[in-house]
């Protein structure tokens, strides 16, 4: 036997084995480095959350891009992700992340949180169980929230666009009768009242014709405004023409769909247009129906259509029951 063959010292073992685990260290270092510029590539926080202890025990580093916050200050207490979250969604937050716990997984819980210098952003968090538990036992639940501000925008943006009524803001005509469909419905299962409205305005064309047509689109959005501004929050008022509008009440009998009628002829009545000097204004002519037996939503349009032409007939600017 050579001096190659005698078994390794005990000094030597230990030096191998500090060699092999600085390797190892080293090893683990550019994984965690190669992790962390992955992840801080990513406009989405990984989190994992110690449920007993209630204890946020880790972060990605996009945390403080999207929070605006300190990481530091979020590990050392939980009080600081509660802190930001957007008080009307704290309920929701708390709740959902709850049942994670329970049900083991939640596909998506989207909540607004404000940032560190008072931004408020849109996130949506996917989380579950982690199967691993940590060193103590205890269950950990992992999440990863995206910043969907953005996103929320545009479809919030979308939304608007497919409608609302470009010029006004008011309904267009397709929203008014799909959302006039649920209303009609609601009313015919619960027997409650339900009035419908149509109102035109009167001699718009010489308004056009006289004043051009951008002074035409002001009195349209003008007379939108007074629309939005007599009705109730549960009333429906929408675009469903070129200078027409139409209104859906619920819960509402023709008399009192008739008051609010006043008052929107008596708004419409005070509005006052300057074009280069000259000044007008304008009116409207209303036609009101109620739900009656056996209506379908077409009946209640065609009668207060009537009603409105007949207010034109009477000599515009009034009201008509139909
Ligand atoms: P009446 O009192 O009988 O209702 O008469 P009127 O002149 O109001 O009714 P008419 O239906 O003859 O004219 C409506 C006009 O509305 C014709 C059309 O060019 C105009 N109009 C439709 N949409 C718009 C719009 O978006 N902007 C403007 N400025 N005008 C519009
Ligand atoms: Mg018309
Ligand atoms: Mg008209």
């Amino acid at each position: 036997m050579d001096d190659n063959d005698q078994a390794p010292s005990e000094l030597e073992t230990l030096t191998l084995a500090l060699l092999h685990s600085r390797g190892e260290v080293e090893r683990l270092r550019e994984r965690e480095l190669l992790v962390s510029s992955l992840l801080g590539g990513l406009n989405a926080v990984l989190w994992a959350f110690d449920w007993e202890q209630q204890r946020v025990v880790y972060v990605s580093p996009a945390y403080e891009q999207i929070f605006g916050r300190s990481a530091a200050l979020l590990l050392a207490d939980y009080n600081e992700w509660l802190n930001s979250i957007y008080p009307d969604d704290m309920e929701y937050a708390a709740r959902s992340l709850a049942s994670v716990h329970e049900l083991g997984s939640v596909e998506q819980r989207e909540y607004r949180i404000i940032r560190g210098d008072g931004e408020v952003r849109w996130l949506s968090d996917k989380c579950f169980v982690s199967p691993s538990k940590l060193f103590g036992g205890q269950s950990l639940i992992v999440g990863i929230a995206e910043d969907i501000t953005e996103k929320k925008a545009l479809q919030s943006e979308l939304h608007r666009l497919a409608t609302r009524d470009v010029l006004t803001g008011a309904s267009n005509r397709r929203h008014f009768f799909e959302c006039a469909e649920v209303l009609f419905t609601e009313a015919r299962s619960s027997g409650s009242p339900l009035s419908f409205l149509l109102l035109d305005i009167d001699d718009f064309k010489k308004i056009n014709d006289g004043h051009g047509h951008q002074v035409g689109d002001r009195v349209l959005q003008r007379v939108a405004h007074c629309g939005a501004y007599v009705l109730r929050r549960d009333d429906l008022f929408g675009r469903i023409g070129g200078e027409e509008f139409a209104a859906l009440f619920p819960n509402c009998d023709a008399e009192q769909a008739r008051q609010v009628a006043e008052r929107l002829q008596r708004e419409v009545q005070r509005l006052q247009f300057a074009n280069y000097g000259e000044s007008f204004g304008v009116t409207i002519s209303q036609g009101i129906t109620m739900l009656g037996e056996g209506d379908v939503l077409d009946d209640l349009y065609a009668r207060a259509d009537a009603a409105m032409y007949q207010a034109k007939r009477q000599g515009k600017d009034c009201i008509v029951l139909g």
